[in-house]
């Protein structure tokens, strides 16, 4: 069976590298001049499965209001003149109710244990170096937050996954480079939780997905698909048509242009966040355990010899420039904890788009068409969900059962005639 992937970021690659384990033949086809080079590029790197969770939550709209036009939020609202932001919006604000905030995160946390399962074997199988590490520690600077992490150390607790709350003092013995002037009213360890960079994660799966013989066509962009009887019979692409038994969906933000003239209509949003990447230029003084700030949600991840700090969760505003505020929340994050760790004047920085459903979890697997698939709407936890995310929809096109549960993962959550 010759199956084609539409999109080349950490989603579409480790789809493509199952596939190909399944014993399919696949070709990618990425507008790119290579892999991860959109969303997947400069993420915070996070791979921390007992921590995701959709960010509609209880609370949560509350928070967004608080932070209107405050231009350190860690959550940007712009009320923009748009219909489809406006019922996404309403979307979101529905499932921030306990009930289905809960269902939701159990949903995202089956997919993302799953997934960390799946990186774990996949580094026993080859010799992979993505600059990953262990440990996560998150950082409250308030005895309000401690008391505030509560329920997630309940939830972490019934979840039976180890982690421990530290006093400021604690914290700072397991990572002593924290600036000790930042006030620090303590912190949640998490020792099993995962770091690492997705893109050169990305990079070296492609290279081993292409020597077992899937074929990657750079430069080459989709621009719609051809139908005949219900079904998909090609790819039309800058390149001319392609042509296929399935076809897979992993365009991130733009699966929406793909899908949309299908008659597949997923609520996908934009969420766009950033990144600053700086060169470390005092061992001494910079972190070995990636950290996150829960005032601002900015996480500073160590990759190699770099710092990668990133934050801000920003809805409603148009095009990928870069905003100022934001990226100067990021720096004062990093100054706050690692003053002299980095030159942070010359940061490189970046500008990403989550592709979020209001829900929370991603779609994967089959669409309304009997040969179109999709793996997408992954937003702030793609990277975590990747191996897991494409080792379902592999095992899915090939007929066999997925180990997971797909329930409340697929698109018959918003297809009434599909869950009927
Ligand atoms: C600031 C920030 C921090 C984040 N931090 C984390 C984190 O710590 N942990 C985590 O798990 N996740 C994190 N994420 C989320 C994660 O990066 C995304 O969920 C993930 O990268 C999405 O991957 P993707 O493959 O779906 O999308 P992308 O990486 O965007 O890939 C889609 C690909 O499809 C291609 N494409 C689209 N349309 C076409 C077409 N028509 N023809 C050909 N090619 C096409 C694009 O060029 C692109 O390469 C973060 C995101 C941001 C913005």
């Amino acid at each position: 069976m010759h199956v084609i992937v539409v999109g080349a970021g950490i989603i579409g690659v480790c789809t493509a590298y199952f596939l190909r384990r399944a014993g399919m033949d696949v070709t990618v086809i990425e507008r790119r001049a290579g892999v991860a080079q959109e969303t997947s590029f400069a993420n915070a790197g996070v791979m921390a499965p007992s921590y995701v969770a959709p960010w509609a939550q209880p609370g949560m709209p509350g928070k967004v209001a608080a932070y209107l036009f405050k231009p350190e939020a860690p959550i940007v609202f712009r009320p923009a003149a748009d219909l489809a932001l406006w019922r996404w919006v309403r979307r979101w604000l529905a499932e921030c109710a306990p009930d289905r905030f809960s269902r939701n995160k159990a949903r995202m946390q089956r997919l993302a244990f799953y997934s960390q399962a799946q990186i774990r074997a996949l580094r026993e199988l080859h010799s992979l170096d993505y600059e990953q590490a262990t440990g996560y520690l998150q950082l409250f600077r308030t005895e309000q937050e401690v008391a505030r992490s509560e329920a997630t150390r309940k939830m972490l607790t019934d979840l039976g996954v180890a982690h421990k709350l530290l006093t400021g003092d604690q914290a700072r013995a397991i990572e002593s480079t924290l600036h000790p002037v930042t006030p620090l009213a303590g912190a949640l360890h998490l020792p099993d939780d995962e770091t690492g960079n997705c893109a050169f994660f990305a990079h070296q799966l492609k290279d081993i997905a292409a020597r077992e013989g899937v074929r990657f066509r750079f430069g080459v962009t989709a621009q719609g698909f051809g139908l005949s009887l219900g079904r998909i019979e090609c790819v039309r692409t800058d390149a001319g048509e392609l042509r296929g038994d399935a076809y897979v969906v992993a365009g991130g933000v733009d699966s929406l242009a793909l899908l949309r003239p299908l008659g597949i209509r997923l609520p996908l949003m934009a969420v766009k966040g950033y990144s600053a990447t700086v060169a470390i230029t005092a061992l001494d003084q910079a972190p070995m355990t990636s950290v996150m700030d829960e005032t601002y949600k900015v996480a500073i991840t160590r990759m190699g010899n770099r710092l990668r700090i990133a934050g801000t969760a920003e809805v409603g505003t148009s095009g990928m420039k870069l905003r100022e505020s934001a990226l100067s929340t990021l720096m004062k994050v990093a100054a706050d904890w690692f003053p002299g760790a980095a030159s942070y004047r010359k940061a490189q920085f970046w500008v990403g788009a989550r592709p979020m459903l209001p829900d929370g979890p991603p779609v994967l697997g089959p669409s309304p068409l009997p040969n179109l698939f999709l793996n997408t709407g992954h937003g702030s936890t793609g990277w975590v969900m990747a191996c897991g995310s494409g080792k379902v929809l592999a095992d899915v096109i090939a007929g066999r059962t997925p180990e997971i549960d797909l329930d409340g993962l697929t698109i018959d959550r918003y297809d009434r005639r599909r869950a009927a």
